[in-house]
């Protein structure tokens, strides 16, 4: 299709674009994170869904206890050894494409739990795509986190897992 043809389209309202970022677009904007606060950094994830920071505008409101029903993992604190094969089971049980936020210094390195109850760094147990930094990281930066994510899905990049898998790595 020519420029012309192109711009008179948009004249008349019409937008064009292909089935691939149209499904990237949805699949964006309705992000659902599965519930998944282990310690105090999931204070400030809870805060992000209040009328102050609205995580709604991104379609990201809808935490589910149901782990089918989400495609993003938001681990918000530090992980134990006996959380580490419930939040594998639960991150294996959740329906592909998925996604999973590391959020604060606990989660991403085991923070100040330098010690053999904790995982140090939930990297070990899951792919992570996002590390969002701080103790506890604020609400807007797990908002900046979860906007990166989004651009990342909008450019067709795959998520942790599946780029793992495509260099024949294992994804834990
Ligand atoms: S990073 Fe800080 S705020 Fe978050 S779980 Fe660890 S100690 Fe708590």
């Amino acid at each position: 299709m020519g420029l012309n043809s192109t711009r008179a389209e948009a004249e008349r309202g019409i937008l064009l674009t292909t089935v691939e970022k149209m499904t990237r677009w949805a699949q964006k904007s309705s992000v659902w994170p599965a519930t998944f606060g282990l310690a105090c950094c999931a204070i400030e994830m809870m805060s992000v869904t209040s009328s102050r920071y609205d995580i709604a505008r991104f379609g990201s409101e809808a935490f589910r206890a149901s782990p089918r029903q989400a495609d993003l993992m938001i681990v918000a604190g530090r992980v134990s050894q006996k959380m580490a094969p419930v939040l594998r089971t639960i991150w294996e049980q959740m329906p592909e494409p998925k996604w999973v936020i590391s959020m604060g210094a606990c989660a991403s390195s085991g923070g100040v739990f330098d010690n053999y109850a904790i995982i140090q760094g939930v990297d070990h147990v899951v792919p992570v795509d996002v590390y969002v930094p701080g103790c506890p990281p604020s609400p807007d930066a797990l908002m900046f986190g979860i906007l990166k994510l989004r651009e990342k899905i909008q450019m067709g990049l795959p998520p942790k897992y599946l780029e793992l898998a495509q260099e024949g790595r294992r994804t834990s």
